[in-house]
């Protein structure tokens, strides 16, 4: 094995006495003590009212979003249930009924719940999903007091996402 040699420095007389390391040292301390008093310089933040902004691409909390006109988009086709691999999410499939002037659709879901303690945000759920339907938000603070809270359910994921404008055609009878 070859080492390698560190040779020691070789202080002055003053240098040995550390006492410059210290002033350099409380320097720094009192530049940044003075900074936050004049309020030049944040050192804290207010968590959870201020948060740091995500990048773009940011895999937070997955939510559904409706269209301009507060049309669901998601058709329960079910893929997002099969693809998530810690089985979070859970469908039951519905059915659009037939005087409904969206009978075209044929299915949405009847209720669809994303359990949060087990999702791990791996964002396959919004890769695979062919109608744009689900979406991962930027926040990544999910928080609840109770198991049951920690499950979204419909209603929860569409007040997370809300609503996201899409070129989604299937409400089109012409497509
Ligand atoms: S982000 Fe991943 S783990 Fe969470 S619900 Fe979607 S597929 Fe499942
Ligand atoms: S969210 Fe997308 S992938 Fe999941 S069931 Fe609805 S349409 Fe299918």
């Amino acid at each position: 094995m070859i080492g390698m040699v560190v040779n020691r420095p070789t202080l002055s007389r003053w240098e040995s006495m550390y006492l410059p390391g210290i002033l350099i040292g409380l320097k720094i301390t009192a530049g940044h003590f003075i900074d936050h008093l004049l309020g030049r310089k944040k050192v804290t933040m207010q968590y959870p009212e201020e948060k740091w902004p995500m990048p773009d691409g940011y895999r937070g909390a997955p939510t559904l979003v409706k269209d301009e006109e507060g049309r669901e988009k998601c058709v329960s086709c079910q893929l997002c249930e099969f693809v998530c691999p810690p089985r979070a999410i859970r469908i039951t499939p519905g059915e659009i009924p037939l005087d409904s002037p969206y009978a075209k659709v044929e299915k949405a879901p009847k209720e669809f719940d994303i359990d949060m303690i087990r999702c791990i945000y791996c964002g396959l759920c919004e890769e695979v999903c062919p109608e744009e339907a689900i979406f991962l938000l930027k926040d990544y603070a999910i928080t609840g007091l109770t198991r049951a809270e920690m499950v979204h359910d419909k209603d929860k994921l569409y007040e997370l996402g809300g609503m996201l404008p899409r070129p989604i055609h299937k409400w089109d009878a012409k497509k």
